[in-house]
């Protein structure tokens, strides 16, 4: 089996992005369908079309980036807040399917693994990276290693009592129930009518309208919140904001946040807050779900 090539797939509430990856990261060719979310089987079908294309020869392993809860020891997916993924063996299901290792992580720690290797975490110890997409997710990078654990970041209360979260989520006030894209596209919604959407917010933004920029500024201010909270846990050199909304929305986003969290977050963590973009833009999940494929071909070793 050569090892110079993998496949990684970022699993997404929207769509499935597939990727040959090589050994320094580079995403050689893709491969993107629609995420079924109708059942669970129709979801596994479109993991195996995703990645049938890109399977030829010369593919030494299989890393999966899944918006889902882990078991760490079997890497089964236990439950999933977006998509319906509860209680299965995916590595299991690829493993047998494709005949080469496979790896699985929660989606956002495959992220915050590239932009730690490759992106704009390059050379930190610590960072926190919260990905604002369908939903929130967060990773963490603590004392030089990825945290491996459970770090659920977008389901911390920014609004005690606030509006409801997602999916099969039943807290309230959550930062993904008001700092994802999704949040955004009610945001829109609310501004005008139905079927207006994050992008529209955006858009909108970019041109000057008050209203828009009013809108993320406060999902900026909640997301600030979020991050001054994460500063006095983990004390990070840097927050890194990535996802499909955050990435498209930082520059409306960002200042009200930075000027919230250096609020909420103590001396002398405070002092330093960077909160920067994602570098490796939409590809992270795609490229850390690479960089985890690799690993597992060293541990077969
Ligand atoms: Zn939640």
């Amino acid at each position: 089996v050569s090892a110079k090539q993998v496949i990684g797939v970022d699993l997404g509430g929207t769509k499935i992005l597939a990727g040959s990856i090589d050994v320094d990261g580079r995403v050689l060719e893709r491969h993107e369908v629609p995420t079924p979310t109708s059942s669970q089987e129709e979801l596994l079908e479109g993991i195996v079309a995703a990645i049938e294309p890109l399977a030829g020869t010369g593919i030494g392993a299989l890393g999966l980036g899944i918006p889902s809860v882990l078991d760490r020891s079997t890497g089964r997916a236990l439950g999933s807040i977006n998509i319906p993924l509860t209680d299965f063996a995916l590595n299991d299901l690829l493993a047998e399917r494709f005949g080469v290792p496979v790896a699985v992580e929660n989606d956002a720690n495959v992220a915050a693994l590239a932009e730690w290797k490759l992106g704009a975490g390059r050379g930190a110890d610590n960072l926190v990276l919260l990905t604002l997409g369908t939903g929130v997710g967060g990773g963490v990078v603590f004392d030089g290693a990825l945290y491996r654990g459970w770090a659920e970041l977008g389901h911390v209360v920014v609004v005690a009592d606030g509006p409801p979260c997602q999916g099969t989520c039943t807290g309230r006030g959550h930062l993904e129930a008001v700092a994802s894209g999704n949040a955004a596209d009610r945001a829109a919604e609310k501004l005008w009518g139905e079927g207006a959407t994050a992008e529209l917010l955006v858009g909108r933004a970019e041109e000057g309208d008050p209203t828009a920029l009013e809108a993320l500024a406060g999902i900026g201010h909640l997301l600030g919140a979020a991050i001054g909270s994460f500063i006095n846990v983990f004390s990070p050199e840097l927050t890194v904001i990535g996802g499909g909304f955050g990435i498209a929305a930082s520059e409306f986003l960002f200042p009200e946040a930075h000027e919230v969290a250096y609020r909420e977050a103590l001396e002398p963590a405070r002092a330093g807050i960077r909160i920067v973009k994602a570098e490796l833009g939409s590809d992270a999940g795609l490229i850390g779900a690479g960089l985890l494929a690799f690993e597992a071909i060293a541990q077969e070793r």
